[in-house]
């Protein structure tokens, strides 16, 4: 049972309700409602977030805000859902009034963005953690969801990504100490650290178009091997590709701990190939799009991307025998030690 605290009705009452829209019954009552459009099925997935496992305690609450419904929102992306409303269950350490009017500001305005409501949750005291329930919805048609799921790549269909990847674990590693880089290149870093974008309009688009998807939180190759799985097929992924997606890759060297300033033509050569790799494929947070079409659909891919206003990269294809398979741009062989390479371990 939560253990109740003087002020939580208030704090709710100040920070956290808001009038209903829509058909909703929002908080206030022992339950929400939400009606879902006839012909659609609810879409629901819940994250948690914990303070020093998910995010530092000096985190700027309103960037925590953000990411605690951004993460979720971006599992519903993944499955090609449209965002309803969410719930939020809250444990705070004590009442902290500016932190609160922060949170709930980072956390509103994404969720406006998105006409996602806030529509019930729990607060009780304890140590942070901030655990969010969306629910959207997808369109069933002729009985047959029309949600994207991990477990329809084919073989010989083309593997893509979203935006770029990598870039947030490297902002994780200059906050940690290990890598630095000039003050502008980690202020973009981290704004993909702590204020992810999530993939929601290229998702609907993707709808009917892509025959797999997932969202980008643990790594691309730990994440596609998800889909892979549940796919039952394997895949190779073409590394000179997958080594421009990193948007710092420009400052990433030998010179572990140090940035070089870029210096035109010699530029290339200084950055280190095998770093901007293993950010790709191993680093985390970044909350992108993974995803599978038939080679048919390529107009289509691209027609999601601009109507959805997103990026997106083919980096690969998806194979019958099972496994991930790295491959540079002559058709060789890469090794995949990306999982135990040192920077991620
Ligand atoms: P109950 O005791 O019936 O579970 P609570 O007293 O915990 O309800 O909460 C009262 C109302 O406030 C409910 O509608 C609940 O959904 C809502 N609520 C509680 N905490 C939050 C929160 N952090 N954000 C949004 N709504 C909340
Ligand atoms: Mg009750």
């Amino acid at each position: 049972m939560a253990n109740k605290k003087v002020g939580e009705f208030d704090l709710i009452e100040r920070y956290f309700k808001r009038p209903a829209r829509q058909s909703v019954l929002g908080v206030g009552d022992d339950c929400a409602l939400i009606q879902p459009t006839p012909g659609t099925q609810l879409a629901i997935s819940s994250d948690m977030l914990v303070q020093g496992r998910h995010f530092f305690a000096d985190v700027d609450p309103c960037t925590l805000g953000h990411k605690a419904l951004a993460v979720n929102l971006s599992d519903l992306a993944a499955c090609g859902a449209k965002p309803l409303a969410f719930t939020l269950a809250l444990a705070l350490p004590h009442v902290d009034e500016i932190w609160l009017a922060a949170f709930s500001k980072g956390l509103f305005a994404l969720a406006d963005a998105h006409g996602c409501e806030l529509i019930g949750g729990d607060t009780t005291q304890g140590p942070l953690n901030i655990c969010i329930t969306v629910f959207g919805e997808v369109p069933v048609v002729n009985g047959r969801t029309q949600a994207l799921l991990r477990s329809g790549a084919k073989t010989g269909d083309d593997l893509y990504v979203s935006g770029t990847l990598g870039d947030a674990r490297l902002a994780l590693d200059v906050l940690r100490g290990t890598v630095s880089l000039p003050p502008e290149v980690f202020a973009q870093a981290r704004a993909r650290l702590e204020t992810p974008t999530p993939r929601v309009a290229l998702g609907l688009a993707l709808r009917g178009v892509a025959s797999a998807a997932i969202d980008v939180s643990d790594g691309l190759l730990g994440d596609l091997g998800h889909v892979l799985i549940a796919s039952g097929v394997g895949a190779v992924i073409d590394t000179q590709i997958a080594t421009q997606l990193i948007a710092a890759r420009a400052y990433l060297t030998r010179a572990n701990g140090q940035f070089d300033t870029p210096n035109g033509p010699q530029l290339p050569r200084q950055t280190d190939l095998q770093t901007c790799l293993a950010y790709v494929l191993a680093g985390g947070d970044d909350y992108e799009l993974a995803f599978t079409a038939s080679p048919g659909q390529r107009d289509a891919v691209q027609a999601a991307a601009r109507a959805s206003n997103t990026p997106v990269t083919r980096i690969g294809q998806i194979e019958t025998s099972p496994g991930l398979r790295l491959m540079d741009a002559q058709g060789h062989a890469v090794a995949n030690t990306f999982k135990s390479f040192d920077h991620f371990a």
